[in-house]
């Protein structure tokens, strides 16, 4: 018998209109639909008037449930992975199910649509050419400091999701680990109260007291290599990679190699032309 296929389909993170055709026809078409919280994704099911199948699958009960699905999609079953919201697998259930399909040779589908912390980072104002996401912070104190040293090096835009009443607490976290660095804070995206709050750690703890809903923390890249970095101590190689770790097409390291060393373009592109 013809195996199955696992479809792993994005839902909306508030608004449900924030979900495409493909989603919906995938989610109509298959025989199950594996969801974290049946009851949540009743919700949904029921505004697009479908009727199907479902079967729990969240942390609890992963190991055991992916076992289940496995079966099933052995037995040719199509089904469907949903989270309660946005993309299955970004902080929610998903890994599991994905490592053993892969193991038994079933395939998976993705089914994109939203995920909480693009959006954030798309209209943040940070950078967005290269980011590094973290998910949730640790609550061990150890890992937590681990993480939060790797926030105060990184050169590229952070994001972090977390609960409205942990937000003081990790924002003085960050604070004493990486200093008064500009964050922003993206709330309830998608929603009636979505909003983007901007400033240094300061100003957003004073700005977000008593705050509620769904947020992510984005934190601005350190600049600080690019501050102490002494260009003229490094080959024009190394700087030419350091700006190309970054990401930067070749032309604007060339005009940012001139600028920081103080010369013309033309004479740094003349050295690389030459090799
Ligand atoms: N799978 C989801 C995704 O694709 O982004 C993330 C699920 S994770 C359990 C939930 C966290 O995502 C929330 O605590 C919050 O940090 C972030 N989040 C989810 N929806 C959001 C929204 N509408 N606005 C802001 N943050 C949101």
């Amino acid at each position: 018998m013809e195996y199955g296929t696992l479809y792993v389909v994005a839902t909306p993170i508030g608004n449900l209109e924030d979900i495409t055709y493909r989603a919906i026809r995938t989610l109509q078409e298959v025989d199950i639909i594996a969801a974290e919280d049946t009851r949540h994704t009743l919700k949904l099911l029921n505004h697009y008037k479908i009727t199907k199948h479902l079967i729990s699958y969240h942390r609890h009960n992963e190991e055991a449930k992916s076992e289940e699905l496995i079966s099933k999609l052995k037995e040719g079953k199509k089904i469907a992975l949903v989270s309660d919201a946005g993309t299955p697998g970004i902080c929610d259930p998903g890994e599991q199910i994905i490592h053993r399909c892969l193991e038994e040779g079933i395939e998976i589908i993705p089914i994109p649509g939203a995920c909480a912390f693009v959006n954030a980072l798309i209209c943040s104002g940070l950078e967005t050419q290269s980011f590094l996401f973290l998910g949730f912070l640790p609550l061990n104190k150890k890992n937590r400091k681990q993480k939060l040293e790797q926030i105060k090096n990184s050169e590229q835009t952070v994001m972090i999701y977390e609960a409205p009443h942990k937000l003081k607490t990790t924002l003085q976290d960050l604070k004493e680990v990486i200093g008064n660095r500009k964050v922003v804070i993206a709330r309830e995206l998608t929603k009636i109260h979505e909003e983007f709050i901007r400033g240094t750690i300061d100003e957003i703890i004073e700005k977000t007291e008593n705050i509620k809903g769904e947020i992510i923390i984005l934190i601005e890249k350190s600049e600080k290599e690019v501050e102490k970095k002494d260009f003229s101590e490094i080959s024009l190689e190394e700087h030419f990679s350091y700006y190309e770790k970054q990401g930067i097409d070749k032309k604007e390291i060339i005009k940012k190699i001139a600028k920081d060393r103080n010369t013309s373009k033309n004479e740094i592109y003349m050295y690389f032309c030459n090799k």
